[in-house]
Parts: structure tokens; C-alpha cells; sequence
């Protein structure tokens, strides 16, 4: 290790930043955000540090940099564009045992300043020891995607009870066994998800009790996997797949998006498939409310978006009757995700002003749609479940008055290195599937969008493997 990470406590202390350009504003803006006082040293200033110094929140002294100003300070950061003046404050500062970095110069720093990842009071600092500072920030965006903001607010609320635990577990082990377990349980959960009040009355009642395991109560957490491509979940549902005990998963949700869910966890399938169910919807209900019960993190893992199409509006009902404490996160939707990979924009300023998503399911050889609202000029419609029913789809669009030649897609497995688009007109599209046998899953796109595919397609599934 080439340096020590080590956390300095600047507030109030005086700090001197020696230029008046944009490096100069970022150090300063940092410095002030530890709540140092700042002093800027600079002939000019240009808009950025101007702003600063207008709004008071650092003081200029507008002279050119002279030997004797550095004595005054805690620590100096040298950002002009003169390496002379850099060097000259670098060997003032040094003869005075003051804290000096010269701004990307890493053989003039006493310090580094890394990439921050600040989830106050929680703060992750990388370095690359100055080799690659983009690299350092790289690896501070992934660590971002990992760490949600509300830490900081759990740990914070968690630092007023330490003098607490401390009063009641006399040893470092007992402390220890006791937060790891508050941390990786059911108040970390409740803070996480924005329960604050409800973590901090599990908190009370587990040191009250010494005993934080016999606390653990069950979740459920119902999540959108996206419509196959992993790449397109969200960071709370990573975040919450990997911490699952159980997982109920259908039959949308794709291999790699499963690959991605703890390891320890039981993976149960309860997939339909039209006409056949694997299990009932009421019997789904029931399981998670089942297993919440028993204390378990429960994932129900469904594709595309919960709330689309995806009967989640029910299974969560049984949990709130329950009183079962449970979140819902939101997933790309099929509709979103094939359009974007086809290059069909849903909406579009020339061709269409508003976007219709429908179910296409055939209730015994019909569909019950509201046709006028389909068939309105300027609109994109959605179909969902639309496959076996096309035949019937694109005969009640036209005879309701849709133009036979609108232009329609087909979109096969979007979002996978399986994506398969065939552009035709709602007239021609059931013998277009007749023909080309699309499997499901299969969305269906109708409108003068869709012209769009052929200069906007920009997805290439067979390089994804
Ligand atoms: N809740 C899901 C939709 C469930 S309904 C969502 O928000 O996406 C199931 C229908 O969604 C399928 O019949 C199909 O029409 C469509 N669908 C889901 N994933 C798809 C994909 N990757 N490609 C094409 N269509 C998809």
C-alpha cells in the first residue's frame, strides 16, 4: 500500500486553494463539503469559483500567491495551470510541514484526493494511488450501484443506539454478534425500504430484549426482472435478489436475470403458460404470505413490470390484508424494452401522440376490447398477449375502422440475444405468424411508429452471446 487511507476532520479549519479556474472550484466545492473554511488565492476567477466567492461560501483574497500566505493553513491544494506556481507552493507548504497536493501532479502530493462515494456519515473513498484517477472513478460508480443512499440514513440512526448496546452487551463479541445481526436484518430492511419509525422500534425492542435473532419478521418483495436482458434490471432489485431466502419466479423471467439471484437461496417455479397453469394465481398468493410468515425474505420475481400485466395489484393485496410488510419495485416493461431494442420510439412527434398498452388474451375465441379507443389516428397500441389472438386482432382493428396497411411489428424475445423483429401492416400480420411461427414470449406493435424500425434498428442479438 503506497498511501493510508486516513479520514481528516476539516471542519472549520482554514484551508487554502491556489487557483481560480474549474479544478480550482471542484477542490474547493470538496473541501467546503467537509466544512472547512476555504480561502482562495487567484488573480482572476473564472464563473465557477466567481459563484463561490458571490455566495460567500469561500473567501478570495485575490493576490498572486506569495511566500509567506501558506503559514496560515491546515492544508493547501495547488490547482493553477502554472506549473511554477505549483511548484512554489508545493515547497512552501512542505517547508512548513503543511498538508499539500498539487493537483494532478501525483509527485507533488503529501495526499490524494479519490473518488468519493458519499453516503454520509457513511463515506467510501477509492484511490488508484494517482496511476488512474478514471479507473478510481469507475470503480466508485459500480460500488455506487451497490450501496442505495438510504445507508446513510441507516447508519445514522443506528449510531444514536451504540452507547445503548454498549450499556447492555458487556463484551466486543456479544456487541458484535448483535449488529451484525440488526444489519443484516429486519431494521436494516425497514430503513432500506423507508421505514425508518418501524427499524427503530425493532431496534428498541431487540436491545430491550438482548436477543435481535427472535425479532426477525418475513417480507415479501415483489420485483420487476425486465424483460430478459439483466442489463436492464434496476440496482433495488439486484440488490434485493441477493439477499433473498426464497424465490418465486414465472416463466418470463430469463436464465441470466435468475443467474443473478443469491445462490443459497430456494428457487420455486410457479410459471403459467395460457391454458395451463403450474400453479393457480390464489395458490401463488397464498405461498408467499406462507413464507413470509415463517420469518423468510420472500422474492416474487416477475417479468417485465409487476404492475403490468402481471396480476402483482393481487398478490400484494393478500400480503396488506395480512399486514405483511412488503415492497414493490419497478421493472422495464415488455413494451419499453422491445420498442427500444426494435428502434420503434412508442411516441413520436411526427407519427404518433399517444401510446395505448392492451391485453390481447382471447376470453373463448373473443377478444373484449375497447375498439374505438384503439383505433384512434396518431396512436401507438401495445399488444400484450396478443399472439394467439392476432387472426381475431387485426380483423376487429380494421372492420372498427383501422387502415388495413397500418404498419405492425412483431417483436420475438426482445431484449435477448433471441429478439427477432418482422415489420408487416395489420393486414398481413396473422399470415406473416403463420408463416414465421414466432414463439412466445411475443409483443405486438401497431402504428405508423413502426416505420421507424427500418433506419432505427440498432440491437444486434447475435452479438449478445
Ligand atoms: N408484466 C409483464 C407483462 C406480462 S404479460 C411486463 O410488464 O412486461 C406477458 C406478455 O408480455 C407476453 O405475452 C408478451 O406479449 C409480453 N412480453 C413479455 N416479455 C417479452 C419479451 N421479452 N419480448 C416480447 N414480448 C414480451
Amino acid at each position: 500500500m503506497d498511501n493510508l487511507p486516513i479520514f481528516i476532520d476539516l471542519k472549520g479549519k482554514p484551508c487554502l486553494v491556489v487557483g481560480g479556474g474549474d479544478i480550482a472550484a471542484r477542490k474547493a466545492g470538496l473541501l467546503c463539503r467537509a466544512h472547512a473554511r476555504v480561502t482562495l488565492v487567484a488573480p482572476t476567477l473564472s464563473e465557477p469559483t466567481q459563484k463561490m466567492v458571490d455566495a460567500g461560501t469561500v473567501d478570495w483574497l485575490g493576490a498572486v500567491f506569495s511566500t509567506d500566505i501558506v503559514m496560515a493553513y491546515s492544508l493547501v491544494i495547488a490547482a493553477t495551470d502554472d506549473d511554477a506556481v505549483n511548484r512554489q507552493v508545493y515547497a512552501h507548504a512542505k517547508a512548513s510541514g503543511i498538508l499539500v497536493n498539487v493537483a494532478d501532479c501525483p509527485e507533488l502530493c503529501d495526499f490524494i484526493l479519490p473518488s468519493i462515494l458519499d453516503r454520509s456519515p457513511i463515506v467510501v473513498a477509492v484511490s488508484s494511488g494517482g496511476e488512474s484517477p478514471i479507473l478510481a472513478r469507475q470503480l466508485r460508480a459500480r460500488l455506487e450501484t451497490l450501496i442505495p443512499p438510504s445507508y446513510g440514513r441507516l447508519a445514522a440512526m443506528v449510531g444514536g443506539y451504540r452507547d445503548a448496546v454498549k450499556a447492555k452487551f458487556p463484551t466486543l463479541a456479544m456487541r458484535r454478534r448483535f449488529w451484525e445481526s440488526i444489519l443484516q436484518g429486519t431494521v436494516a430492511d425497514h430503513v432500506l425500504a423507508g421505514r425508518d419509525e418501524l427499524g427503530e422500534q425493532v431496534l428498541l425492542a431487540a436491545i430491550a430484549q438482548g436477543e435481535p435473532e427472535s425479532l426477525t419478521s418475513g417480507e415479501v418483495y415483489l420485483v420487476g426482472a425486465g424483460p430478459g436482458d439483466p442489463e436492464l434490471l434496476t440496482f433495488k432489485a439486484l440488490r434485493l435478489m441477493q439477499q433473498a431466502d426464497i424465490v418465486f419466479y414465472d416463466r418470463l423471467v430469463s436464465k441470466e436475470v435468475l443467474d443473478l439471484v443469491r445462490r443459497e437461496a430456494d428457487l420455486v417455479y410457479v410459471g403459467k403458460q395460457r391454458a395451463w397453469h403450474a400453479v393457480r394465481q390464489d395458490e401463488i398468493n397464498q405461498l408467499l404470505l406462507v413464507e413470509a410468515q415463517k420469518g423468510k425474505r420472500v422474492l416474487r420475481l416477475k417479468g417485465g413490470d409487476p404492475f403490468i400485466f402481471g396480476r402483482g395489484g393481487e398478490e400484494i393485496a393478500t400480503l396488506a390484508a395480512q399486514q405483511i410488510p412488503f415492497q414493490v419495485v419497478p421493472g422495464v416493461t415488455a413494451a419499453s424494452g422491445c420498442a427500444s431494442y426494435a428502434g420503434i420510439p412508442l411516441t413520436h412527434r411526427d407519427y404518433s401522440q399517444s401510446c395505448i398498452f392492451v391485453t390481447g388474451q382471447l376470453k373463448e375465441g373473443e377478444l373484449d376490447l375497447n375498439w374505438p379507443a384503439l383505433t384512434q389516428p396518431s396512436q401507438t397500441v401495445v399488444v400484450y398477449m396478443g399472439l394467439a389472438g392476432l387472426t381475431v386482432l387485426s380483423q376487429k382493428l380494421i372492420s372498427h375502422g383501422l387502415s388495413a396497411d397500418t404498419p405492425a411489428a412483431l417483436i420475438q424475445q426482445g431484449t435477448t440475444e433471441r429478439q427477432k423483429v418482422w415489420v408487416s401492416t395489420i393486414a398481413e400480420l396473422p399470415a406473416l405468424a403463420d408463416r414465421e411461427q414466432p414463439v412466445a414470449p411475443t409483443m405486438v406493435i401497431i402504428g405508423d411508429v413502426v416505420k421507424l424500425h427500418d433506419s432505427l434498428a440498432w440491437f444486434d442479438p447475435s452479438k449478445q452471446v
